[in-house]
């Protein structure tokens, strides 16, 4: 089980990328295991009646990464691919996205190997409520706290947040965040993620002195964060030519009516059926596609050795959590023609988001819709002019300079603690 999870590609990348730039910033070896490696992992057996009267029996994940600085904070996804391995990655992906973004949490992340879509609504309640109850000894407001990713939603954090509740004995809003508004959720967190990958984009054209008004931009995945960020940019005058989900997708050079799009979506759960807006084209031809700004927004590893060649966007704005394999990384690197900006930055959005509704959580004191997406653009901001600056001043590539910023700080905070006892 150990040899599975240390060799599953993503946990490989994650250590990879470390590797570098733990090489970078002269990280001495025996402090490189103790900010590497997650701190502790969890894998749980979730027995779930299904309907048709059955027990099926999943298995659940939960890593977190690192607890030096205050509580971990990470997603929870639901995915038939899901495994300890590329959970423990996520993991390691959030503790750097959080130190960046200048959060008080070590990363973690959950999963469970399933697959959502063919599954009820009363199976999911059942299979996240038992999750949540076999995670209980290890979470809690100032341990660990939970949000949606691939394949959850505000709805699972409702009953996760009822199911901890229910145990604890009165409600406990900050266990989980990306909740609903009306269980204690903050306004502008559902569209975070993708309000702050569209900032972040309009800031790098800014910056390439190229317009946004008339840019063209493909997105892979047309989930929460690849809808909003559609959203946002159509909003800002770009031109969404191209979005696929797990189906493939649709282009139009024209650009895609994409107010329409999210109708169609939220009434048929996908893309696949749609015909008459645009042309039928397949995920991988997505990648390829001519365009100003290429937006991976679904599962890690979709950009490899043998595509990014093909690549023929000016920006790549890594919305989802490693989407660009190590191999095609070190191509990347070598094209002064495509401007990276590296997930732990460009997703960033959601977690700073996700802050701001546990602290809002903990004061019981709520902020306006206006307050918060002011306050995630200021945050942002911040890591998004550190970031460039670092890069500059050190001629350094834009993920490197992103990730020795974020492990620079983790390795200062374990430092300045020592080791216990
Ligand atoms: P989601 O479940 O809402 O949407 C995922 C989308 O990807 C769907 O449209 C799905 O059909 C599509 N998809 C799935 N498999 C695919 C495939 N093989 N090819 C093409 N498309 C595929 O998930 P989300 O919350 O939008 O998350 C998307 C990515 O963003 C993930 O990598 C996640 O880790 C990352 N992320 C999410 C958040 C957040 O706040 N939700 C925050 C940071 C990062």
């Amino acid at each position: 089980m150990l040899d599975e999870f240390m060799q599953s590609p993503a946990f490989v990348m994650a250590c990879q990328q470390y590797d570098r730039v733990a090489d970078y910033l002269s990280i001495p070896q025996g402090e490189r295991v103790r900010t590497k490696f997650p701190r502790r992992a969890f894998i749980v057996s979730i027995p779930v009646r299904m309907d048709d009267g059955q027990t099926a029996m999943f298995a659940g994940y939960r890593v977190q990464h690192h607890l030096s600085v205050g509580p971990t904070k990470g997603g929870l996804r639901y995915h038939p691919a899901v495994t300890l391995g590329e959970v423990a990655a996520l993991a390691m992906w959030m503790s750097w996205k959080c130190a960046l973004s200048g959060l008080p949490y070590g990363g973690a992340k959950g999963g469970v190997t399933c697959d959502p879509r063919k599954m009820s609504i009363p199976e999911l309640e059942r299979m996240t409520r038992r999750f949540t109850q076999e995670m209980i000894p290890f979470i809690g407001p100032h341990i660990d706290v939970m949000a949606p990713d691939l394949g959850t939603n505000e709805q699972t954090m409702a009953w996760m947040m009822d199911t901890y509740s229910m145990h604890v004995g009165n409600p406990v809003p900050q266990i989980v965040t990306g909740k609903p508004v009306a269980l204690g959720g903050s306004a502008g967190r559902r569209e975070a993620t993708g309000r702050g990958v569209a900032y972040l984009v309009n800031r790098t054209l800014e910056n390439l002195n190229m317009a946004s008004e008339g840019s063209r931009i493909a997105i892979q995945g047309f989930g929460n964060v690849g809808s909003v960020a559609a959203q946002q940019l159509h909003r800002f005058g770009a031109k969404v030519i191209a979005v696929s989900d797990y189906t493939g997708g649709i282009y139009n050079p024209q650009g895609l009516d994409v107010n329409a799009l999210i109708d169609y979506v939220e009434k048929h759960k996908h893309l696949g059926e749609l015909r008459g807006m645009g042309d039928r084209i397949t995920n991988e031809q997505l990648l390829e596609l001519e365009c100003d700004v290429l937006i991976p927004a679904a599962l890690e590893r979709q950009i490899t050795a043998q595509n990014v060649g093909k690549l023929h966007c000016r920006i790549l704005a890594e919305a989802a959590n490693g989407p660009t394999t190590v191999e095609a990384d070190d191509i990347l690197r070598q094209r002064a023609d495509v401007f990276v900006i590296p997930d732990v930055l460009c997703n960033a959005g959601g977690v700073i988001v996700s802050y701001f509704e546990w602290v809002q959580d903990l004061q019981s004191f709520f902020w306006s819709e206006a307050e918060v997406n002011d306050k995630l653009y200021r945050q942002l901001e911040t890591a998004y002019h550190q970031v460039t600056h670092f890069a500059k001043k050190h001629n350094l590539y834009m993920r490197d300079a992103a990730l020795a910023l974020g492990i620079n700080k983790i390795a200062e905070a374990k430092k300045l603690r020592g080791l216990f006892p």
